[in-house]
């Protein structure tokens, strides 16, 4: 009996950033350390309003440093009983841009994984967040000359993956996304039919956090970005 071996041509291969591409949890959960610090006084669980305030205003600030800070403001207000010290506004607003202004931190073997990859296939980055911010971040990573499209985009769900492979002309079947959140990056892509190489980081952001059924998704998990390779050739046989 001949035994037929599942075989995908890979014809895109997307990429997330944050947390993919370089370091960007660890700078919210530092920001969130100090600011929590400042308040830890009064009787509120810092952390847990925070998270629920986020979670109210993503629908109006969508994602990034800047909806951040203005969920900190809120958060801190709420602590303090709308008493807010004018100066914690002030050391908020600072780390804000203390945030953005940080320096990009690209990830251990990204750059050779890239520049690899990006001989035989065509690269896509797609990531979410503040526009500014993003664009900021893959000028300075010097990344995106291994990229042939770049999408910045608001939400990151099986609506947006679908129009990305519209707009390139790429059947699902086709497509692999590999990046470090289950919800974002992975489930949207494999609930269209595509494939995903989930590459977990060391922080994942509580409102990224999914439950999942290994068994009826079509994930990989990796240990780290030079798996990619090996993993990629192994597929395609
Ligand atoms: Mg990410």
């Amino acid at each position: 009996m001949i035994r037929m071996n599942k075989r995908y041509e890979i014809e895109l291969i997307g990429f997330d950033a944050d947390d993919t591409l370089w370091e960007n949890e660890n700078i919210f959960h530092d920001a969130q350390k100090q600011i929590s610090k400042v308040l830890e006084n009064h009787n509120y669980n810092f952390n847990r309003e925070l998270f629920n305030i986020e979670k109210k205003n993503l629908e109006y600030y969508g994602y990034g440093i800047k909806g951040f800070i203005l969920s900190l403001i809120e958060t801190s207000l709420k602590i303090s009983n709308k008493k807010l010290d004018n100066q914690i506004i002030k050391e908020i607003l600072d780390l804000g841009k203390k945030m953005l202004s940080k320096k990009v931190k690209v990830l251990p073997n990204i750059k050779t994984t890239l520049e690899a990859l990006s001989k035989n296939y065509n690269l896509v980055l797609i990531t979410k967040g503040d526009l500014l911010d993003q664009e900021k971040k893959i000028y300075s990573s010097e990344l995106s000359k291994y990229f042939s499209y770049i999408e910045i985009v608001s939400h990151k769900n099986e609506k947006t993956y679908m129009k990305i492979l519209e707009k390139y002309n790429i059947k699902p079947k086709n497509f692999l996304m590999i990046g470090n959140s289950l919800k974002s990056d992975v489930l949207p892509v494999t609930n269209i039919g595509g494939m995903s190489f989930y590459i977990p980081f060391e922080l994942t952001w509580e409102l990224e956090k999914v439950e999942v059924d290994q068994m009826s998704t079509n994930y990989v998990q990796l240990e780290n970005i030079s798996e990619i390779l090996t993993r990629l050739k192994s597929l395609e046989i």
